[in-house]
């Protein structure tokens, strides 16, 4: 979403004031990836929670922002799809590293949940965490407001050795995620090749657990001050098929993956045995 909205020009201080000034381009992006063959959407509501749009200096119209979002992608997809009420990472360290508390970041988390569950969603899907502690947070505040709704959680690897920046591996993620009783784990967004290797390592602890991965296209790099991604749609189809092979059932793209990317995406996994 962050991708193509910056390639329609939009330039906003943060992705999720869009639902607000350009509801008519979410709707429109949501469609295009309807048509290129996508199943399952998310909100735009990845930078929606309390400490991002605080940021931007947004918070006060957060629950406006939140529902919206949710408005927006069912007017846009109607019945032809799931509908995921999208949380990521509050930007901050929790405690003790940072000075965030536990309590405070279940409380962010639940804040942007009863804005958007009453509108309705399918599922919740938490993405790009890299610390434990705010996974835990999430996972807190999905089951305190939606105990029956399924909970999606995947972790960001940034670095190539299948590291999180925090330093958490797949292993670790994939025992925390079990233990939290997630319905669907796995891994999003981060270095393409630090995906490959945690997936694999939460592939081996995840038993019948549904496992997730939605890569970036490629490895980011700077061109001309714009961040570009250097993986073609062919090469998103191939990693698509690796990770089916690997054992996942939701396949999806983080960053830099255009409609183009998920038209291979949803070749590879139609492909798939
Ligand atoms: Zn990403």
């Amino acid at each position: 979403m962050g991708t193509v909205l910056a390639r329609k020009g939009l330039r906003l201080r943060n992705s999720a004031e869009a639902n607000l000034t350009h509801p008519d381009v979410v709707a429109e992006v949501h469609r295009e990836y309807l048509q290129a063959g996508a199943e399952v959407f998310q909100t735009n509501t990845f930078a929606a929670n309390l400490p991002m749009l605080e940021r931007a200096g947004l918070a006060g119209r957060a629950a406006e922002i939140q529902a919206t979002a949710v408005r927006i992608l069912h007017k846009a997809i109607g019945e032809a799809g799931y509908v995921g009420a999208n949380l990521g990472p509050t930007g901050e360290l929790l405690a003790p590293l940072g000075t965030l508390d536990f309590n405070d970041a279940v409380a962010i988390y639940r804040q942007q949940l009863e804005a958007m569950l009453p509108l309705g969603v399918d599922f919740i899907l938490g993405e790009t965490f890299e610390a434990l502690e705010e996974v835990e947070a999430a996972v807190v505040a999905a089951r305190q407001v939606a105990p029956d709704l399924p909970l999606a959680i995947t972790m960001s690897f940034s670095l190539p050795n299948g590291r999180t920046s925090m330093g958490v591996t797949g292993r670790q993620a994939a025992e925390l995620l079990m233990e939290l009783g997630v319905d669907i784990m796995g891994a999003n967004c981060g270095h393409p090749e630090g995906l490959l290797a945690a997936f694999g390592e939460m592939a081996e602890v995840a038993g019948e657990r549904v496992l997730m991965a939605q890569p970036n296209a490629g490895v980011p790099h700077l061109k001309g001050g714009e961040t570009v991604f250097d993986g073609t749609p062919t090469w998103s189809g191939e990693i698509t098929a690796q990770l089916i092979g690997m054992g996942a059932r939701i396949v999806g793209g983080c960053c830099g993956t255009t409609p183009d990317h998920i038209r291979q995406v949803a070749r590879a996994a139609q492909a798939a045995p």
